[in-house]
């Protein structure tokens, strides 16, 4: 087992590994920006090293600063959290080279997943249901309206290097199409530099329902159910929770075992997420993710089970503390976001928090790494925590969150906390009857 583990991220993410580290004995070594000198995971972890300036290009995705920061500290391995580096299979490569431990996938894996044109095919070809759309990329105007005649309109354009939602637009018919394409391609140069796209069909009213597999590396793999992130704006997830409110055991033990089959096939290690839309009981495949996810707890609570623990035990070469058979589900699960925005325009909203109280009691869960008189820098991600109810079921989840966000304060900046108040109104939210379109409407209907 590793001695020291270095984090190369920050914020709450950063927080939640020092917290697996420092169960399992293993010291951690925490990095920072100069504008995070004083923030909680530069406290939390047993040493820091500050590795650049406040942009994150020069600090958290300085790959060299990173090593030389491993070098240092003697750091035998690294988590990357998610985001910055999780997914980038040349940072493998490097440690790889340096002698140092990536806690997650192989660099092959990651290149295979981050394309996802790539990515398609290969669960195409591992038995994994798809979205029907073009076979690999589309190059022209001409070919793009070819495949859209086929699979039948509404059509998407989605980048092969996208993520965060951003690279994807949505045709309704073929004079849609060409602007559509072209400005799909654009984004996808501007933000990926990689101007690649494909073509899917456009699904109206899915769920969004991802499988959390784990795999031992060496042809091993489980899974532990799904998580329903369809309350969404703008492509990003704002709630999340397990099981999904719509899906049947049944349903879950098939995609489960497809999911876990495809990934042992292919040897994959450490925490994947497989994503899926859901429409008519049927799961089509969109992308996976090579990391550990944001929403991650709602599958730790209801299956009891630390996924970074058992992330660092499989990077290390020792065996997951679980198999297939040991794995079922308790109770419900749920995870709002919250972050520094102000609704409806959720611009965000760094600043100083004057008071903060987190919520306690049965059931509850914050992973933020907020204090008193804590300064949020405007320079990142304005997710400032989450905070994760569990309950004996979907209902009881749902009151407990409710009581919860009665008890969060955090002021000096706003936050999407009072949203999450609202929602919890909404008798769609209360019966779990939303696809990936409702949040966008109800706030549409409600801001104008
Ligand atoms: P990203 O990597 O940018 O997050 P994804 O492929 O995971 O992109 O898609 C993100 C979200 O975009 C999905 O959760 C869903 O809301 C929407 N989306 C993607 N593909 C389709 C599709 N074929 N039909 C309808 N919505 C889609």
């Amino acid at each position: 087992m590793f001695d020291k583990i270095l984090i190369a991220n920050r914020g709450e993410i950063a927080l939640r590994v020092i917290r697996a580290c420092r169960e399992m004995g293993i010291a951690s070594v925490a990095i920072h920006s100069t504008a995070d000198e004083d923030a909680m995971h530069v406290r939390m972890a047993d040493e820091s090293v500050c590795i650049g300036p406040a942009p994150s290009s020069a600090s958290y995705l300085s790959m060299p600063a990173i090593i030389s920061a491993c070098e240092i500290t003697g750091a035998q391995a690294i988590h990357p959290g998610y985001g910055f580096l999780s997914e980038n299979a040349g940072f493998v490569q490097m440690l790889e080279d340096h002698g140092i431990t990536f806690i997650g996938p192989r660099a092959e894996h990651i290149r295979i997943m981050g394309d996802k044109i790539t990515a398609k095919d290969t669960m195409k070809a591992l038995g994994v249901p798809c979205v029907p759309g073009s076979d690999g990329g589309v190059d022209d105007v001409a070919d793009a309206q070819k495949v859209a005649a086929e699979i039948g309109y509404p059509v998407i354009i989605k980048a092969t290097a996208g993520g965060g939602g951003r690279g994807m637009k949505v045709a309704q018919d073929e004079k849609g199409l060409e602007v559509a394409f072209r400005t799909a391609r654009a984004e996808a140069k501007a933000a990926f530099g990689n101007p690649d796209v494909y073509i899917e069909k456009y699904l109206q009213r899915p769920r969004h329902i991802e499988i959390q597999v784990f795999g031992d590396g060496k042809g091993r793999a489980v899974h532990l159910g799904e998580r329903d992130c369809s309350l969404q704006r703008r492509h990003q997830k704002v709630l999340e929770e397990a099981p999904g409110p719509v899906i049947t055991d049944a349903q879950r033990a098939h995609i489960g075992q497809v999911c876990a089959e495809a990934v042992a096939k292919i040897s994959y290690a450490g925490a994947g997420t497989i994503e899926f839309l859901f429409e008519d009981g049927e799961f089509y495949f969109i992308e996976m993710n090579t990391r550990l996810q944001v929403e991650h707890p709602v599958t730790e609570a209801i299956f009891g089970v630390d996924l970074v623990r058992q992330q660092i035990l499989v990077a290390a070469g020792e065996e997951m503390e679980f198999q297939q058979d040991d794995l079922s589900i308790r109770g419900h699960a749920i995870e709002v976001r919250i972050n520094a925005e102000k609704v409806p325009g959720f611009t965000p909203c760094p600043g100083r928090i004057s008071q903060y109280h987190a919520p306690g009691g049965l059931g509850i869960r914050i992973d933020s790494a907020l204090y008193d008189g804590y300064s949020i820098p405007p320079y990142y991600d304005s997710l400032i925590g989450k905070l994760i109810v569990h309950g004996r079921d979907r209902r009881e989840a749902l009151a407990r969150l409710d009581r919860a966000l009665g008890e969060l304060i955090v002021d000096g900046v706003d936050t999407t906390v009072p949203l999450f108040r609202d929602l919890l109104q909404e008798p769609d939210i209360q019966s779990g009857n939303y696809s990936i379109h409702w949040l966008e409407r109800w706030l549409d209907r409600k801001y104008g």
